[in-house]
C-alpha cells in the first residue's frame, strides 16, 4: 500500500494518524477499489454513521478481498441505512442515555461515563452509533463536572468507566483533571477505559506522558475491543506492552459478527493471538439490536458452537464470557452451552470436551 512511504516518526505519530483519517470516497479511491455498495454506502450513511479511518487501520485491509474483515468494519455499506435494516433495532437499545448527559448507573457499584463523541474509526458495527451523528464533540468542563458531582454524592459507586467515543483521544489534561478528580473521590476504587485505540491507533499509547498519567492514577485497566487476529500487529502489541509495562491490565471484548469473526477458527487464532500478546480475553458479547448495524447480528446457535469448539482448544485463560446484553438496560447475562446431558441427584452425565459422555457422581459420600 501507498501508505509503506509514510516515514516511520510519522507513522507512529498518534496526531498524524489522526489528522490524516480516511473520510471521503476520493481519498478512500487513493488505496482501495471500491465495491458499488461501499460507494453507496459512504454516500447514503453521510451525516447519519459518517466514515472516518485511520491510516494504520486501513493498512490492515486486503485490498483484494471486498470481503476482509477490517473492510467490514470499516467502510459503510448501504445496507446500514436500507429500511430492512433500520426498522430493526433500536438507536439506545441498552438504555444508557439518562438524565445527567454522558452518564449512566445501571449497576449500583458502577458507572459508566461517556466523555467524547469523537473515534479514530468510526466502526460500523458500533452499540453507540447513535451518536456518530452528533458530530465530534468532547464534554465540557461543565458536563464532565457534574458526572463527577454525582460520582461523589453515590457513595454506593466503586468502580468508573470511561469510554465514548473514545476516551483516550482527550488530550492528556483533561484526561489528567477528570483522573484526578475521581481520585479524590474515596470511595471510588476502580477505573477503567473502554478503548478501542490499541486497535485503531496504537499510536496512542507511545506517549510517554499519557503513561504517566494513566499510572499516576493506578489502579487504572483497559477494556479493548479485538475482533479479528488481523487486528492483531507488531503496533498494537507494543502498545499493549507500554500499558503492562505500567502495571495497566488490559482485557478484551469482542462482539459476535457475521462476516468478521462468526467462524470457531477464525475466533480461535483471535484468542491464542490475544494470550500472545498478553491480553486476557474477557467478553464475547452476542451483537445487540442497534439501528444501523443489525446485519452484523448472527444466531446465539452460532455463539454456542464457537465457545464449544473453544472449550479444549485453549487454556481456560484464553476462553471469553459469551453475553448477551439485556433489552431496557436490564444487564449482562452469559450464556454457556450445556455440558450436562443428564442428571439423576449426585450423578451426572457430562459431555466432554471431545463430545464423550462420561459420567461423575459427585458429592458421593466418603
Ligand atoms: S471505537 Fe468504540 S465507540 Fe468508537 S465507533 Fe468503534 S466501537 Fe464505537
Amino acid at each position: 500500500m501507498v501508505f509503506f512511504r509514510v516515514p516511520q516518526h510519522l507513522w507512529r505519530d498518534y496526531n498524524w494518524q489522526i489528522k490524516n483519517r480516511i473520510k471521503t470516497i476520493e481519498e478512500l479511491q487513493k488505496f482501495i477499489i471500491l465495491t458499488r455498495e461501499e460507494i453507496e454506502g459512504i454516500k447514503r450513511t453521510q451525516g447519519l454513521y459518517p466514515m472516518a479511518i485511520t491510516p494504520y487501520y486501513l493498512s490492515l485491509i486486503d485490498p483484494e478481498d471486498p470481503n476482509d474483515p477490517i473492510r467490514l468494519q470499516a467502510i459503510p455499506r448501504a445496507v446500514e441505512v436500507e429500511e430492512e435494516v433500520q426498522k430493526f433495532g433500536e438507536p439506545d437499545a441498552l438504555r444508557e442515555e439518562g438524565e445527567i448527559p454522558g452518564l449512566t448507573h445501571r449497576y449500583p457499584d458502577r458507572v459508566l461515563m461517556t466523555v467524547t463523541t469523537f473515534c479514530a474509526v468510526y466502526c460500523r458495527h458500533c452499540m453507540r452509533k447513535r451518536i456518530f451523528a452528533e458530530g465530534e464533540r468532547a464534554r465540557t468542563k461543565e458536563e464532565i463536572d457534574r458526572m463527577l458531582d454525582y460520582i461523589k454524592e453515590h457513595e454506593e459507586v466503586r468502580d468508573v468507566l470511561i469510554s465514548g467515543g473514545e476516551p483516550l483521544s482527550l488530550g492528556n489534561e483533561k484526561l489528567r483533571y477528570i483522573l484526578s478528580k475521581l481520585r479524590e473521590i474515596k470511595h471510588v476504587e476502580i477505573i477503567r477505559f473502554g478503548t478501542r485505540l490499541p486497535v485503531l491507533a496504537p499510536q496512542r499509547f507511545f506517549d510517554e506522558e499519557l503513561l504517566d498519567i494513566l499510572e499516576e492514577h493506578s489502579p487504572i485497566w483497559i477494556n479493548t475491543h479485538f475482533n479479528h487476529p488481523k487486528e492483531i500487529t507488531e503496533l498494537s502489541q507494543e502498545a499493549v506492552d507500554k500499558l503492562l509495562r505500567r502495571g495497566i491490565p488490559v482485557n478484551n471484548q469482542t462482539v459476535l459478527l457475521k462476516g468478521v469473526n462468526d467462524d470457531p477458527r477464525v475466533m480461535l487464532e483471535l484468542m491464542r493471538g490475544l494470550l500472545r500478546i498478553k491480553v486476557k480475553p474477557q467478553y464475547l458479547f452476542h451483537c445487540d439490536p442497534i439501528r444501523g448495524a443489525v446485519h452484523f447480528r448472527t444466531t446465539v446457535d452460532k455463539g454456542m458452537e464457537i465457545m464449544r469448539y473453544l472449550r479444549g482448544r485453549i487454556s481456560g485463560m484464553g476462553i471469553p464470557t459469551y453475553a448477551v446484553d439485556l433489552p431496557g438496560g436490564k444487564g449482562k447475562v452469559p450464556i454457556l452451552p450445556n455440558y450436562i446431558i443428564e442428571r439423576e441427584g449426585d450423578r451426572f452425565v457430562f459431555e466432554s470436551f471431545t463430545g464423550e459422555a462420561v459420567e461423575y457422581v459427585i458429592n458421593e459420600p466418603v
